[in-house]
């Protein structure tokens, strides 16, 4: 039997399949970080998929310990980079466990973003030449900083990029400071509005409570956040220009993008994708996480890198837009460290429970914390009239989702807290979690051959 990478078959291009051996074969005979890769790799005549699915994962840990040199082509001098701006250091957002300092190839990230494009017409269409593009972003994650968000626009502005965002603090954010936004929207008049769907539908919120009325970009990219569906919610009452999930990660750059028809395409131009499927018990095989190896990195080499998401696998790999190379995707389902687990023990994805907690109706924002093993809290930003009824559609939807003997406890409160990074996480758990126990161990496949 032929080793099957993916629990469906998938087709890619014959470049695919060379990028990956030579990425492979370059890594284990010249860069430092994969020296002790080399005895997992068994035969060079060895079909390339079973080759890659020998090897170790790559994790944050490694890229921290090995940092700076580790995972750097022979041929590079990492000071002539500096010096010559080819390269900078960039530190990642994050709790000290997710931060990790990358080297930096702008030239790179660009191509890599250009080619994603491609995988969403309404992307491609507006791809062309240098389109203005708007950015709501936290400033720890991309932009301009200023504690009090009093930057003028000119010193936001850089090259074709707005960064509507200068305040860390989100909480902070008054009335005036959204009313700039909104005017900068109306008169910069963006083809594209790039923004983390928290602090968009945020300001979305605004917009709807305020009447005002706000320019249309031709299209709206989100990224740095999973978007929840309350998310969509809030922005599709303000704007009705197409929205698409972008996903990638400063180490990987861009590796999935949400088409018109709203299933996600690998950049297949640009990174391979290896799958690992979570246990049939806890949502497998079409449920796993991915790691991912990067072509066309001229600095750096970075193979089977656990970027700490879970996907779903499309099960038909067919899609109504006619894209057949790569991988498709039905969802992203999530942070794995954003596992929740049913009264049962079986795994819920971050996706799976918020689509059922913004199914609440009349909820403006949530944060859903499991705090045992039958144990749950949800608080909710929503009026004092209608908490009631929010307490009891939770309650129906939680048990049905968790178990009947979920205990659920609904508290109001006025905002959400985002994260020191400046991102939000609304679906977390204080469960301490080994997550390598919900997949299936990788090492039993490389037996079927
Ligand atoms: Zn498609």
């Amino acid at each position: 039997m032929k080793f099957k990478p993916y629990p469906v078959s998938v087709s890619f291009p014959e470049s695919y399949y060379t990028e990956s051996q030579i990425l492979l074969e370059t890594a284990l005979a010249s860069v430092p970080g994969y020296n002790s890769w080399r005895k997992d790799d068994t035969s060079p005549m060895q079909n390339i998929d079973l080759r890659f699915a020998a090897m170790p994962i790559l994790t944050k840990d490694d890229l921290r310990t090995h940092f700076p040199e580790g995972f750097l082509y022979p041929c590079r001098n990492l000071e002539a980079g500096l010096a010559s701006k080819d390269i900078e250091y960039v530190k990642t957002s994050g709790t000290t466990g997710e931060q990790v300092t990358n080297i930096w190839n702008q030239k790179w990230w660009n191509q890599s973003e250009v080619a994603s494009w491609k995988l969403n017409s309404n992307a491609s269409e507006v791809a062309t030449g240098a389109p203005r593009e708007a950015i709501l972003a936290s400033p720890l994650s991309v932009g301009f900083k200023s504690e009090l968000g009093d930057l003028p626009m000119e010193k936001r502005l850089l090259d074709r990029f707005l960064f509507l965002n200068d305040m860390t603090d989100s909480l902070k954010w008054t009335d005036t400071y959204m009313d700039r936004m909104i005017d900068e929207i109306n008169s910069f008049r963006p083809v594209r509005l790039e923004a983390n769907p928290s602090l968009l539908s945020k300001l979305c919120r605004y917009i709807v409570k305020s009447r005002r009325s706000v320019f249309q970009p031709s299209l709206i990219v989100i990224t740095y956040e999973l978007m929840s569906c309350l998310h969509l919610k809030h922005i599709r009452a303000v704007f009705n220009s197409p929205v698409v999930s972008s996903y990638g990660t400063t180490e990987t750059g861009y590796v999935f993008m949400e088409c018109e028809a709203g299933k996600f395409h690998q950049n297949v131009d640009f990174c391979r994708v290896d799958f690992q499927p979570l246990k049939k018990e806890h949502g497998g095989p079409l449920i796993g996480r991915i790691l991912v190896s990067v072509f066309k990195n001229p600095w750096t080499a970075l193979v089977r890198f656990n970027v700490g998401d879970l996907v779903h696998i499309d099960e038909n790999q067919s899609c109504s837009c006619g894209r057949k190379e790569g991988l498709i995707l039905s969802a992203i389902e999530g942070r794995t460290i954003n596992i929740t687990l049913t009264t049962a023990g079986f795994v819920i994805t971050q996706r799976m429970a918020d689509e059922a907690i913004s199914s609440i109706d009349d909820l403006e924002e949530y944060k859903f914390v499991q705090t045992g093993t039958k144990t749950f809290d949800l608080f909710v930003v929503c009026t004092a009239t209608s908490f009631p009824y929010i307490t009891q559609q939770a309650q129906t939807i939680l048990k049905k989702l968790y178990g009947e003997d979920a205990m659920i406890t609904v508290r109001k409160i006025d905002a959400v807290v985002p994260e020191v990074s400046g991102k939000y996480r609304i679906i977390s758990s204080e469960l301490e979690l080994d997550e390598e126990i919900f997949f299936e161990n990788i090492n039993s496949q490389k037996t079927i051959q």
